[in-house]
């Protein structure tokens, strides 16, 4: 069964294994009983293993145990998941806040909740792969606009607004940095469309702007996420996803929004109704993190130092990293095996940056991530392996 379809993904350098890290997370990992330099984590700011958050965890383990028993609806929740929410809340400027599983969990379960048969989602061409399958289980028509094209949006928005009918939302989705890219979306220029749609459209439809912001909470602006990247205040037509697994170093996730909003994803959201709630450590971690990013300004300099000590040396090499904005760099080298070859050179040096591949993206890139735990002297090492990688090309 499947020898075939295995065997055809064997030979086309797509076939995916699962690796199993022998140590904590961190700038460096032991990999096949090895220690290698590493580029691969989401763990931006290096509090997946930080010594605050492992004595939250210990002391909450203590007091509430590990398994939460049942779903937040039927008090598989305690009292520090209510604090959470209100400080995400607090965090991101909204009324409120409601906490999920995962990022996976948020998005599959928020989208469904704000978006149905009657309404119409835009979704950038790149959103995550969570989104995708959010607008999937909606069963809302899913107009898919070119990556970053505002104009594009703009008139498919325009052009549904003429010929729709009902009287159903309109909903506007978008990752806030794209994980595979690391380049930021528009969203300046989105909050703008919203607010100029809001006022002329002909028709009653109310427009929603949904932004997943996985990737910029603890990154921009201060750490707060995207909004205030741009200087955008909370509205309560714009509902803020984001997760508590990359910058924050820890699991879970959240929306936030407006009360009304949050109150009807509590009662509608099936991967929040369905599923057994986080345990109290894990959202004890993540209350520990949203402390120690305001505790902690440095940590997210010293990430955009990183980041740009790293930018400036690959493009002194010569390299492609294509429209990256962030901590998030592709090394974009042309085919796939190029890739592979790359990856595995980079391996061999003791350096781990993954090659990433369809169909997780169409362009196959090395896929580098800067955290704030690497040094200087982190960086200008994997610099100098991507050189030679090259060269030997
Ligand atoms: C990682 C990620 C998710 C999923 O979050 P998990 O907590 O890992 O399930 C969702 N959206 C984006 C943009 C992500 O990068």
């Amino acid at each position: 069964m499947f020898e075939k379809e295995l065997e055809a993904l064997n030979k086309s350098h797509l076939a995916r294994t699962i690796i199993d890290r022998e140590s904590p997370q961190g700038q460096r990992i032991i990999l096949n009983g090895r220690q290698v330099l590493n580029f691969s984590s989401n763990d931006y700011l290096g509090l997946a293993n930080h010594p605050s958050i492992i004595k939250a965890v210990n002391e909450f383990i203590k007091r509430f145990g590990y398994g939460s028993g049942a779903s937040r609806l039927l008090a598989g929740g305690t009292s520090l998941h209510r604090e959470l929410e209100d400080k995400i809340a607090l965090f991101k400027g909204t009324e409120s806040a409601v906490v999920f599983n995962s990022g996976y969990a948020a998005n599959t379960g928020t989208i469904p909740a704000i978006a149905g048969d009657q309404d119409i989602i835009f979704s950038d061409k790149l959103n995550h792969a969570s989104i995708i399958d959010g607008c999937r289980l909606s069963r809302a028509k899913t107009l898919i606009y070119r990556h970053k094209d505002i104009s594009h949006l703009e008139d498919l928005v325009r052009k549904e607004s003429m010929s729709y009918r009902g009287d159903g939302r309109f909903v506007v989705i978008t990752d806030t940095v794209f994980s595979m890219d690391g380049d930021i979306a528009p969203l300046n220029d989105i909050y703008d469309l919203c607010i100029s749609l809001h006022s002329s459209l002909s028709t009653q439809h109310s427009i929603l702007l949904y932004i997943d912001d996985a990737h910029g909470t603890g990154v921009l602006g201060a750490g707060k996420g995207a909004l205030t990247h741009f200087n955008i205040k909370s509205e309560p037509w714009i509902i803020q996803m984001g997760t508590f697994s990359k910058a924050l170093g820890s699991f879970g996730a959240f929306a936030a929004g407006s009360k009304d909003v949050i109150e009807w994803i509590t009662n509608t959201a099936r991967s929040l109704i369905f599923s057994t709630a986080l345990p109290a450590c894990a959202a004890a971690a993540a209350l520990r993190a949203f402390y120690i990013i305001e505790e902690r300004p440095e940590l997210i300099s010293r990430l955009w130092s990183r980041r740009e000590r790293l930018v400036s040396a690959l493009k002194e090499v010569g390299c492609d990293t294509g429209e990256s904005r962030t901590p998030i760099i592709p090394l974009i080298t042309g085919d796939l095996e190029s890739t592979v070859s790359i990856s595995s050179a980079l391996f061999e040096n003791g350096i781990y940056a993954p090659a990433i591949r369809p169909p997780s993206v169409k362009i196959p890139r090395v896929r580098i991530t800067v955290t704030a735990g690497h040094s200087e002297e982190d960086i200008d090492r994997l610099a100098e392996a991507v050189r030679k990688a090259l060269q030997a090309r």
